[in-house]
């Protein structure tokens, strides 16, 4: 399970139990709001309703006495008047004890019969009186009347006890119902608690570990990736320390200076930087091989890729260099001197070339250069001016290449290879004479050449359709016996 279902499944328990620990307390508190209704609704009415019977008995026995001792008929009606109004309270009372009793029905029955009983000794009672019998009603009143009262006096109380044991009940079960409840919220809390916690300790946990992570992921980057962002002007926002290793800087020296794409200015031919800006502001990422000397002279290549950092509006925001050194992956393929490609490259260039243009049967041109009395040369200007005129003669070939696949090396001392697809051996000719030309207009000063006050060059070429070739070494063959020809004059170029 991932990190985020646990968590998302960790809050929906923790959202559950609170949820759950609210209807809970909803519900205690309307069980409770139940017994305290059903305490006020049966055993509290059903006491006072009895203890209501018990007063009305003892006033009707009260004024059941004034019937026996009335004097003359007003009083004795006034008297039974009190009597009968007592009386129906006492009814009164008992329809509600018959609606609220908890207990058997029958026991209410009997205190019920027992008043009845009651009645009918207070009838015969007021019936003596009136046939003027005082004494009789007296005696009854007194008798079995008061003991009447006395018993169903008795037996009210046994109603009001069951009603008082009742509530007891009640009080106690809502008493239970209380403790039950706070047990039950006190756990369902705890463990809302201790899941919440458990919950906070994890995702402080994981991203602690995230943070490690990252932490480490970042030092990997840094220390192993050459990577750099830019601003919008180009000026290092920020770099890593491979970068920083790679150009021998120090990150402090770096930062907040204009990067010029890490392109050293001793190999910088001014278009370049502009060409990569060019590309740039369209949106567009640049990735070339570079060259770079460092502050220590050490050569160094890499791969560079700039990409434009855009934000949501596709505004570029700055960029982002992405370096990979290629420099020992270059040094055996170009020769340090002039940074052409060497002779491994030659090879390698020349087997690819002729298999496309055996696909394609195509004119593929293979052209030896070499320089005119470059021995005389060294010998009068000195071997370190002859390596600077190397440089400059490789350059002036460069310069000549114009389309992607024509290609230069350097495969020996002085001597050059140059490779080009053309529509056939004129236009071949025409494209290595220029070269030719290019040479010499550089006007390399050269007192010990016997052709030309400056530097020349003799090339000797052969142009073949791609059905024609047999293999890379007898298209060099050729070439070098077109050169051999060719230096029979110097300053010159030959098709074989
Ligand atoms: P040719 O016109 O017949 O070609 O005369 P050449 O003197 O150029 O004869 P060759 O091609 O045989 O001479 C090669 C010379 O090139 C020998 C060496 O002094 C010089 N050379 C070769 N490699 C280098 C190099 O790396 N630097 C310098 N300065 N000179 C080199
Ligand atoms: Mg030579
Ligand atoms: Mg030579």
């Amino acid at each position: 399970m991932s990190i985020y279902n646990r968590t998302a499944l960790g809050f929906a328990l923790v959202i559950l139990l609170v949820v759950t620990i609210g209807i809970f307390s909803v519900l205690t508190v309307k069980s409770l709001t139940v017994e305290t209704e059903r305490l006020y609704k049966h055993p509290f009415t059903v006491s006072n309703a009895a203890r209501d019977i018990d007063m009305n008995l003892v006033s009707m026995h009260r004024y059941m006495k004034d019937v026996v001792l009335s004097q003359n008929n007003a009083e004795l009606e006034k008297a039974i008047g009190q009597v009968n109004q007592h009386e129906k309270n006492v009814f009164n009372s008992f329809n509600t004890i018959f609606e609220r009793y908890l207990g058997n029905k029958e026991q209410i029955l009997k205190v019920y019969q027992s008043f009845i009983s009651w009645r009918d000794i207070r009838a015969e009672v007021i019936a003596l009186k009136r046939m003027g019998k005082s004494d009789a009603a007296a005696q009854i009143t007194k008798g079995k009347g008061a003991r009447h009262v006395h018993l169903l006096s008795a037996q009210t109380h046994e109603l009001v006890d069951f009603a008082a044991n009742k509530a007891t009940e009640f009080r106690d079960k809502s008493r239970n119902n209380e403790r039950q409840g706070i047990i039950v919220l006190a756990v369902l809390s705890t463990l809302a608690c201790v899941l919440s916690v458990t919950i906070a300790i994890y995702i402080i946990r994981r991203q602690a570990f995230a943070a490690e992570e990252i932490k480490k992921r970042s030092h990997l980057i840094d220390q192993n990736i050459m990577i750099a962002q830019l601003d919008i002007h180009g000026n290092v926002t920020s770099i890593s320390n491979a970068l920083c290793r790679f150009l021998e800087y120090l990150p402090d020296e770096i930062i907040n200076t204009p990067s010029h794409f890490f392109i050293a200015p001793e190999y910088n031919d001014v278009d370049l930087e502009d060409s990569i800006w060019r590309v740039l502001k369209t949106g567009t990422q640049w990735q070339n091989e570079i060259k770079y000397i460092t502050q220590s002279g050490y050569t160094k290549w890499a791969k560079l890729t700039v990409v434009p950092n855009v934000n949501k509006d596709y505004d570029i925001e700055g960029y982002t260099c992405l370096l990979q050194d290629m420099t020992s992956k270059k040094m055996s393929l170009t020769d340090n001197l002039t940074t052409l490609g060497n002779r491994r490259q030659y090879e390698d260039v020349l087997a690819h070339e002729i298999r496309l243009a055996k696909r394609n049967d195509s004119y593929l041109t293979l052209a030896i250069l070499d320089i005119d009395f470059f021995k005389n040369y060294n010998d009068l200007y000195g071997h370190p001016q002859g390596d600077a005129a190397l440089a400059q003669v490789s350059k002036a070939i460069l310069s000549c290449m114009r389309r992607p696949n024509d290609f230069t090396f350097r495969i020996g001392g002085e001597e050059f290879a140059i490779l080009f697809s053309s529509t056939g051996p004129d236009d071949a000719r025409a494209f290595l004479d220029n070269i030719r030309h290019c040479v010499k207009v550089l006007e390399i000063a050269h007192a010990a050449s016997k052709v030309s006050e400056f530097l020349t060059v003799s090339i000797g070429g052969t142009t073949l359709k791609g059905s024609a070739i047999r293999d890379g070494e007898h298209m060099y063959i050729d070439a070098d016996k077109a050169l051999y020809l060719a230096k029979e004059t110097r300053n010159m170029t030959v098709m074989g």
